[in-house]
């Protein structure tokens, strides 16, 4: 039930070694200029104007600083005014600009394709299985939560959980933070319509033991906050896998050596349907991660509306 972020990203680097290291190039000036020459039309990065778009309500605003030849962001949210650099896409606060080689992008490639482990080569495996390795998780990097502790006030327990609320999802009570609120309706509404033409939404539904999302905590294995800490993070359990696998922990649990080459089918899945509409209301999906958590949904609409771009898809 433990959300791991940083697989995300391992997934990412796996099937992409291209992607995600590579943008710590800083753009050098040209000093010996002999002329001033007039300043140059800045256009925000794609990430972040898909940052700015995904969390429109809050009416984020970016700004370049010759000065600190970054983009520098604002915006005040329940009541407290918040300033990050863009850093290259990992969105830190001015103290935290010298660890920036320690942190991820916030923006990142997020794919919906189900990889099957026998494609795997064995390098990945080997990267997979050391990845595992509770050694290995403690020191790993992972998601700064800087942007996310301002959107959601999750910088403690008591500054967030006035914004936790109980509701019920799937007829199971859960405690979800207010922001996510309508997107969960949506997600139930469009799972509820689905029924009436799915016996596997059906049985989905009928089979749900519980639907955890809001608990304080650090992702097993590491000293990060996970994002059921955030409140925006959804177990789906059912009463009965099936035989199937749920998540990858509990299958290196069991075997340690070959637990990433769990197949495909042997794996519980939520149905197509039930992934479809957390995804077209803005949650990935733990299953697609190489680390895979298939009961987990997670809310992330800046990632699905990376998705969606045409760079993702090239
Ligand atoms: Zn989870």
């Amino acid at each position: 039930m433990l959300k791991i972020v940083i697989l995300i990203f391992l997934q990412t680097s796996l099937l992409l070694p291209a992607y995600g290291w590579g943008f710590r190039k800083k753009n050098k000036s040209k000093s010996e200029e002999p002329k001033p020459v007039p300043k140059p039309e800045r256009t925000i990065p794609e990430d972040l104007q898909i940052l700015m778009d995904s969390y429109s309500d809050i009416k984020i605003q970016a700004e370049y600083s010759e000065e600190k030849n970054d983009w520098i962001i604002s915006f005040e949210n329940y009541g407290t005014p918040q300033i990050f650099y863009w850093a290259e896409g990992s969105v830190l606060p001015e103290e935290e600009l010298i660890n920036r080689e320690n942190y991820w992008h916030v923006v990142y490639k997020y794919s919906n394709e189900l990889r099957d482990p026998k494609t795997f080569t064995e390098e990945e495996i080997a990267r997979l299985k050391e990845y595992g390795t509770v050694k290995n998780r403690k020191k790993a990097p992972g998601t700064p939560m800087f942007f996310f502790d301002a959107v959601y006030a999750s910088y403690s327990r008591a500054k967030i959980e006035p914004h936790i609320i109980t509701i019920k999802f799937l007829g199971k009570g859960t405690r979800v933070h207010e922001r996510i609120l309508e997107p969960l309706k949506n997600v139930e509404t469009k799972i509820l319509e689905a029924e009436k033409k799915s016996p596997e939404v059906k049985t989905f539904i009928k089979e749900l033991k519980s639907a955890a999302a809001y608990n304080w905590r650090q992702i097993d294995g590491t000293k990060r906050k996970s994002f059921h800490s955030l409140g925006i993070a959804v177990d789906v359990l059912p009463v009965a896998y099936h035989g199937g696998e749920v998540f990858w922990s509990w299958a290196r649990d069991k075997n340690p050596e070959r637990w990433m080459m769990t197949s495909i089918k042997g794996r519980w899945m939520p149905p197509k349907e039930i992934i479809d509409a957390f995804e077209s209301e803005g949650f990935i999906w733990g299953g697609y991660w190489a680390i895979w958590d298939n009961m987990h949904f997670e809310y992330h609409p800046e990632l699905i509306a990376k998705m969606k771009t045409k760079e993702n898809n090239n």
